[in-house]
C-alpha cells in the first residue's frame, strides 16, 4: 500500500483508496495531480551490483521500510564472490533470494517463499 499526495494542497489519501473514486479529484481542493509518496532509494555499487530500497514516509519508522531489492554480486562468508539476488516485499510478502557461484554455475541457494513463513523460519518460538 502506498500513499498519494495532492500536489495543490498536500492532502494525502491512500493511493488505493484514490483508484476506486469515481473521480480522482483531492477530496479538499479538487485538483486531478497527486504524488506518489514511495520514496525508492537507489545504490549502485562494485560489480554491476544495484540495491533498491522503497520507503513510505507516512509508516512508523520501524515499518518504513517497505521493499528492498539487491541485485548483483556479494562475497560468501567463505570470501567467494558470488551472483546474487534477494528481495524482501513487504506488502506483497514476498521473500526470494537466489545465490549463485559463477565460477562453477552451481546455485547455493534459491529460496522463495512468503515473508512470513521466511520470519517464523528464524523466530526461536517456533522451533520443534
Ligand atoms: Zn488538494
Amino acid at each position: 500500500m502506498s500513499h498519494s499526495v495532492c500536489v495543490n494542497c498536500g492532502f494525502v489519501i491512500l493511493t488505493e483508496e484514490l483508484r476506486t473514486m469515481e473521480k480522482s479529484v483531492c477530496p479538499k481542493c479538487e485538483n486531478k495531480y497527486f504524488t506518489m509518496t514511495f520514496h525508492s532509494t537507489v545504490q549502485f555499487l562494485s560489480n554491476n551490483t544495484t540495491k533498491i530500497k522503497q520507503k513510505d514516509p507516512y509508516r512508523k519508522s520501524k515499518e518504513k521500510l517497505r521493499r528492498e531489492h539487491f541485485v548483483g554480486m556479494e562475497k560468501n562468508s567463505k570470501g567467494d564472490l558470488m551472483i546474487k539476488e534477494r528481495l524482501i516485499d513487504k506488502d506483497s510478502s514476498i521473500y526470494y533470494e537466489f545465490v549463485k557461484n559463477p565460477d562453477t554455475g552451481e546455485v547455493t541457494r534459491l529460496c522463495k517463499e512468503s515473508l512470513k513463513e521466511h520470519m517464523d523460519h528464524g523466530s526461536a518460538k517456533n522451533k520443534k
